[in-house]
């Protein structure tokens, strides 16, 4: 069961504040696909952690605090009145994908790489709603946000396989599943993902096939 309560939200850029709802329960699924996309109620409440301030904007979420620093405030806002900001992707990406990558921009340039996850996300809500361009042009920005971060911890090494598959990227993709000193379930995955880049498949698939537990 997926169930909300009212929280009041203050813009942490210009301080406005407003209501909104947040999530507080969820059925846990248990399934994923292989860039951990998850299925269930919870592919239903991808980003419902984010919340648009009616008046300027900025995407915010329920941990952000005031932001202080006058360079960053000033490039935030620059930012939010950018017109790749208000019509991401030249408009062709809206409701919760946009919402998603908008918070992307706004990760990227508080802490470059973190907005990847929000990129994902925007690419799962895409991927539902068009399933074709945007998301395919989300992917590519995800592998840019990812390149910015400096260390990956495995799981993350494991969706820029599936984002380097899903956009074509094969060669990349099999240099990375071909590392070593890896886990043995990071092996197993890279196993299932060689076996997807033998036959150039750039489609969506299930952890499962992996024959491994999902979490
Ligand atoms: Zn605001």
């Amino acid at each position: 069961m997926t169930t909300y309560h009212e929280i009041t939200c203050a813009c942490p850029l210009c301080a406005r504040k407003f209501n909104a709802f947040a999530l507080s329960t969820i059925s846990s699924g248990r399934t994923f696909d292989l860039d951990l996309r998850p299925h269930g109620p919870q592919r239903a409440a991808i980003g419902a952690g984010l919340f648009p301030c009616p008046d300027c904007g900025f995407v915010t979420k329920e941990s952000d605090h005031g932001i202080t620093d006058p360079q960053l405030q000033k490039r935030l806002q620059q930012m939010i009145r950018s017109e790749d900001y208000i019509h991401p992707l030249f408009g062709t990406i809206e409701g919760r994908g946009k919402t998603c990558m908008q918070r992307a921009y706004i990760e990227d340039l508080i802490h470059p790489g973190n907005g990847y996850e929000y990129y994902l996300q925007a690419v799962w809500a895409a991927d539902d709603a068009d399933g074709q361009k945007s998301a395919a042009a989300l992917r590519e920005l995800a592998l840019l946000s990812l390149a910015r971060k400096q260390t990956l911890s495995e799981e993350e090494e494991l969706i820029r396989i599936d984002l380097l598959r899903r956009t074509g990227q094969f060669e990349e993709a099999r240099a990375h599943c071909r590392k070593e000193g890896k886990s043995p379930l990071f092996s197993l995955i890279a196993a299932v993902q060689m076996r997807l880049l033998e036959k150039k498949d750039e489609s969506c698939h299930a952890f499962a096939e992996t024959g491994t537990e999902s979490n």
